[in-house]
C-alpha cells in the first residue's frame, strides 16, 4: 500500500507525513493508521485520506475505510524510520469493477479536486498553457483540437487538464469527461482484449465530449495501442469533441510515434509549461499556505522559494516539510528552522563550502595547523588530513582538480592520488572513514546545535 502511496507523491512528502507512519492494523473494517500528533492527524484527514482510499482499492477493496489516532508518546521519535510492515489486515478482495460503470459521477471523482483554475497560479512559464486551456474550456470543440500540453514533471500539466474538467462540468453538467492516464488507457485496452470487451471500450471512450489523456509520451512503442486510440482520436475529432494531451516533449520528440498520430497531435495547439520563476514559485507557496490555513512569514516562503527550482511538487513538499518540523519540535518559523528543515535534503546546493572552510575544518579535527596540512611534510599524522581535506573538497565544492591541486601547491595528478587514496581507505581504516564522515556532517550544516 505504501508503494501505491508513494508513487503518487514526491520524496519529500512521502518521508515527512508516510516514513513515520505506523500501521495498527484492522478496527472495525476500518484501516487504522498511527500518526504522532493531531497536526499530523488533522493534516492527514485533510490531504491523504483520499489518496490512502484509493492504495486501499488499488489491492482490491470495495469500500476502503480508513482513520487515524494518534500514537502515545514513547512511540513518537522524530523523523524515526518508517514501519516496513505490510497491512496485516486488508479489506476484503472485491473483483475488478470494468470500466463501464456509474460513469459521469465516477470521472468527476478522478478529477482531483484542488486542480482547478482558481488554485493555479499564473506565471510567465505557463500563462500560454493556461490561456490555451480556458480557451478550450469556454468553447470544447471548437477553439483549438487538440490541445497539447507539454513540459517537465511536477509542473502543472495534470492540473491544467482537471481544471478544464472541473470548469466543463460546471458549466456543461451533462457532458462527459473522460480522464485517463495513458497508462489506464493501455491498461484498459489490454483487459477488454483479455475480457473480449472491445464494444463497451470504445464505446466508453468514443462517446465522451472530452477525452483528457495525460503523459501521452507513454504510447511510445505500444503499437496497438496507438492503433487504437488514433481510431479513438479520429471518432471525437469528427464529432468536435474536445481531446486534452498531455507529455513530457512535443509530438516530434516521441520516439516510435505512428506519423499519422504524431500528424494528428500537431493539428491542433501545442504549448508548453517551463520551471516556474522565482516570484511564481513564491506565489504557489502563498496560496498553497493559504488554502491550509498556515499562517507563515513571507521570508520563510522565499527561502524555500529559493531552494527548490525545478519542481512544482517538490516546491509543495517542501513547505510541508518545512511545517511538520516546526511543528513537531513546536518553533515558530522562522529562516533558521527552514533551512534546518530543508538540509537534509537540499544540503548541497544550500550551504556554500570554500576551499579554506575545508581545509580549517579538517585542521581543527587533526588538531594541526592549516598551514602544516598545505605545506610539503609527508610523515603519515600530516599526509592523512592532507588526503581527507582534498578529498572533502572535491566532494563539496566545485572546484577543479587543477584547482585544488594550486590550493595545496601540488598538480591535479596528486590530487587525484589522494582521492583514490581516501576512497580506498573508506570503509577499511577507521580513523580515515569516521573522520571523512563526521566532517561531511558538520561542514552539510546536519548538527543539530542551533536549534
Ligand atoms: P505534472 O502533471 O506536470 O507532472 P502536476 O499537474 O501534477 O504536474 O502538478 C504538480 C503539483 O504542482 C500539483 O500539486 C499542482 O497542483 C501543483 N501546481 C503545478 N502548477 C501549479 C500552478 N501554476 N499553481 C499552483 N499549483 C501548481
Ligand atoms: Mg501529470
Amino acid at each position: 500500500m505504501l508503494g501505491y502511496v508513494r508513487k503518487n507523491i514526491s520524496e519529500v512528502e512521502y518521508h515527512t507525513w508516510f516514513a513515520p507512519v505506523k500501521n495498527l492494523g484492522v478496527q472495525e473494517g476500518s484501516l487504522v493508521l498511527g500518526v504522532r500528533n493531531s497536526f499530523a492527524q488533522e493534516w492527514f484527514r485533510k490531504h491523504y485520506l483520499e489518496l490512502l482510499e484509493d492504495a486501499l482499492r488499488s489491492l482490491g477493496a470495495q469500500n476502503p475505510q480508513v482513520s487515524f489516532q494518534v500514537l502515545p508518546a514513547a512511540q513518537d521519535t522524530l523523523f524515526s524510520p518508517a514501519d516496513p510492515s505490510p497491512a496485516p489486515g486488508r479489506p476484503p478482495p472485491s473483483t475488478p469493477g470494468g470500466p463501464s460503470a456509474q460513469d459521469q459521477a465516477e470521472n468527476r471523482k478522478r478529477l482531483n479536486p484542488k486542480y482547478t483554475f482558481e488554485n493555479f497560479v499564473v506565471g510567465p512559464n505557463n500563462n500560454l498553457a493556461h490561456a490555451a486551456a480556458m480557451g478550450v474550456a469556454e468553447s470544447p470543440g471548437k477553439a483549438y483540437n487538440p490541445l497539447f500540453i507539454y513540459g517537465d514533471v511536477g509542473l502543472g500539466k495534470t492540473h491544467l487538464m482537471h481544471a478544464v474538467g472541473h470548469y466543463m462540468s460546471e458549466r456543461f453538467p451533462e457532458k462527459r469527461i473522460e480522464y485517463v492516464s495513458t497508462e489506464s488507457f493501455t491498461n484498459d485496452l489490454i483487459n477488454a482484449i483479455r475480457d473480449d470487451k472491445m464494444t463497451q471500450f470504445r464505446n466508453r471512450y468514443r462517446s465522451v465530449d472530452l477525452l483528457l489523456v495525460d503523459d501521452i509520451q507513454f504510447l511510445a512503442g505500444k503499437e496497438r495501442t496507438q492503433e487504437e486510440f488514433f481510431h479513438t482520436f479520429n471518432a471525437l475529432y469528427e464529432n468536435h469533441k474536445q481531446i486534452i494531451l498531455s507529455s513530457d516533449r512535443p509530438p516530434k520528440d516521441i520516439q516510435t510515434l505512428e506519423g499519422r498520430l504524431r500528424s494528428r497531435f500537431e493539428w491542433g495547439l501545442i504549448t508548453d509549461i517551463q520551471s516556474p520563476e522565482y516570484e511564481t514559485r513564491v506565489a504557489i507557496l502563498k496560496m498553497n499556505a493559504e488554502h491550509n490555513r498556515i499562517d507563515i512569514p513571507q521570508d520563510v516562503l522565499e527561502l524555500i522559494a529559493r531552494q527548490v527550482t525545478k519542481n512544482i511538487r517538490e516546491l509543495e513538499g517542501a513547505l510541508m516539510r518545512v511545517v511538520a518540523f516546526s511543528s513537531l519540535n513546536n518553533v515558530p518559523f522562522s529562516r533558521a528552522v527552514a533551512a534546518k528543515a530543508l538540509s537534509n535534503i537540499f544540503a548541497p546546493q544550500e550551504v556554500k563550502v570554500e576551499m579554506m572552510d575545508v581545509l580549517r575544518q579538517v585542521a581543527s579535527h587533526f588538531n594541526m595547523p592549516p598551514d602544516v596540512i598545505r605545506g610539503s611534510g609527508r610523515v603519515r599524522e600530516v599526509v592523512v588530513p592532507r588526503q581527507v581535506a582534498q578529498y572533502l573538497i572535491r566532494e563539496l565544492t566545485d572546484h577543479s582538480l587543477p584547482e585544488i591541486g594550486q590550493f595545496f601547491g601540488r598538480d591535479h595528478s596528486t590530487v587525484m592520488h589522494a582521492i583514490s587514496k581516501v576512497t580506498e581507505q573508506l570503509g577499511k581504516d577507521q580513523e580515515v572513514t569516521a573522520s571523512v564522515e563526521l566532517l561531511r556532517r558538520k561542514m552539510q550544516g546536519l548538527d543539530d546545535e542551533d536549534l
